[in-house]
């Protein structure tokens, strides 16, 4: 069975919503910010159903999430709340969220916020495979946009890379690893240094296959 979803209504292109080269685009930081880590997640909502950005930003907006003014009226201004840099559909489309030289929203634990651009795949752990590639491809495109090294983000680098939100639980047995049992959430529902070790391939037992209506 053909899986159907709509196609996305804005800001599709992922490139689209990058700053031009060059710019500081300070947005109340003088000089932007350094970004040095990319987080993914999940929307935590059933495998396979469609999500809007409103619905995300309505979410974020229920639990006090606000976007500053200026960065709001400089920025997708129709989202007041929403935490993530981008979302990565079920179709494929990457509608962003936050501007990526705005402080997101998305992950607190180690300061993460400051420093990162936080990426949300729609579901809870298994995503279609067009999903999978436009996270691959999202990915590998911001790494290199921003110079972060694509590797694993854990504690021996400082967490610089690329990880999970539940990567960054805390280490609450202190041996320097975080294990399952030590996560605080499950997001995004699959181990994303497997991911990154299998050179950005879906990850086998988390590809949606088919999709009911
Ligand atoms: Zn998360």
């Amino acid at each position: 069975m053909a899986t159907r979803f709509p196609a996305p209504r804005r800001n599709n292109d992922p490139h689209a919503s990058l700053p031009p080269e060059g710019a500081s685009a300070p947005l109340g930081r003088p000089g932007g910010r350094r970004i040095d880590l990319l987080v993914i997640h999940c929307s935590a909502t059933p495998d396979g159903r469609w999500l809007w950005p409103a619905d995300v930003d309505r979410w974020h907006r229920e639990r006090g999430f606000r976007r500053q003014g200026e960065a709001r009226r400089a920025y997708n201004p129709d989202f007041s709340s929403l935490g993530y840099h981008w979302l990565i559909l079920p179709n494929g489309g990457r509608p962003s969220g936050r501007h990526p030289l705005e402080v997101g929203a998305h992950a607190r634990a180690r300061g993460a916020n400051h420093r990162s651009l936080g990426l949300c795949l729609v579901g809870s752990g298994r995503y279609t495979a067009a999903a999978w590639e436009a996270l691959a491809d999202q990915v590998a495109f911001l790494c290199d946009k921003f110079k972060i090294p694509r590797r694993f983000a854990q504690a021996s680098n400082g967490f610089t890379g690329v990880c999970g939100h539940r990567d960054l639980s805390p280490d609450r047995d202190g041996d320097g690893v975080v294990e399952p049992h030590e996560f605080v959430k499950t997001c995004p529902g699959f181990s994303v240094a497997d991911w990154l070790a299998g050179g950005l391939e879906p990850l086998a037992g988390h590809v949606l296959e088919a999709v009911s209506a």
